[in-house]
């Protein structure tokens, strides 16, 4: 098959300047990697603060970041909330973590700051801590067992109804007290987990990459199956590491 005829798919990445930290863009990178070795041609659009707002995505991803990016970004994201919810309940694949995830919430209420309004795709508030959650995190989720890095001092406290992305196993996860981490609508994924998340955890990239492909193409001829091995490898240590 030509370049020409081949399949794609379009990411959209989140505030890449200010919402990136601990390796959060090897997310994007697994997303491209694997999906080209799934048979795509991938392509990524950065949208920092101000930018226009591609029409065509198929899969979108965000980091973490600093309270203070979160504060820049926070007021661009409200520019984009009507067609995040809008792609949401369409079920386009959505992977935010930990400053965005915050923001996918309905607010992030920073430590002596402004409250940062989010757009309320997760029913889910954040309130700054005086203790940082921070180290090696494992999570047993729909996906299997999840691992990660957390470091935040936001306290997430779901609401009614609100499903989380998995319970945690080693670790604080959305606030230290009652065993969940993340947050799950539709196909919107929201973790605290750096890492990166992805390269660490093949099972949940590859979700992400059939919910866009099938979402895209309708339900898909095939799906290579993939060697995981130096994945695994890398689990395994950071399993192992003290917290
Ligand atoms: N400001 C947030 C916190 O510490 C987000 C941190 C992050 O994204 N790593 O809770």
């Amino acid at each position: 098959m030509s370049a020409h005829d081949r399949p794609s798919l379009r990411i959209l990445h989140l505030y890449p300047q200010h919402m990136n930290m601990y390796g959060d863009w090897g997310n994007v990178l697994a997303l491209v990697k694997r999906g080209q070795w799934h048979g795509y041609d991938m392509q990524v659009i950065g949208l920092n603060p101000g930018d226009e707002i591609p029409t065509e995505v198929d899969l979108v991803v965000g980091g973490g970041g600093q309270d203070s990016g979160q504060v820049l970004v926070s007021h661009d994201l409200q520019r984009l909330a009507d067609q995040l919810h809008t792609w949401a309940e369409q079920d386009t694949p959505m992977l935010v973590i930990c400053g965005l995830y915050q923001l996918f919430g309905h607010f992030f209420q920073p430590v002596g700051g402004e409250r940062l309004p989010g757009i309320g795709i997760f029913n889910a508030q954040t309130v700054g801590g005086s203790k940082r959650m921070i180290g090696n995190t494992v999570v047993n989720s729909t996906f299997g067992e999840l691992v990660g890095f957390e470091n935040h001092s936001g306290v997430t406290t779901l609401g009614q109804g609100q499903q989380p992305l998995g319970q945690v196993v080693k670790g604080a996860g959305n606030n230290g007290k009652d065993g969940t981490e993340g947050a799950v609508y539709r196909q919107v994924y929201g973790s605290y987990l750096h890492g990166s998340l992805l390269p660490k955890n093949p099972v949940l990239a590859d979700a992400l990459l059939h919910a866009a492909a099938s979402g895209k193409y309708g339900a898909l001829q095939q799906w290579n199956t993939l060697d995981d091995a130096v994945a695994d490898q890398a689990r395994n240590v950071a399993k192992s590491r003290p917290r």
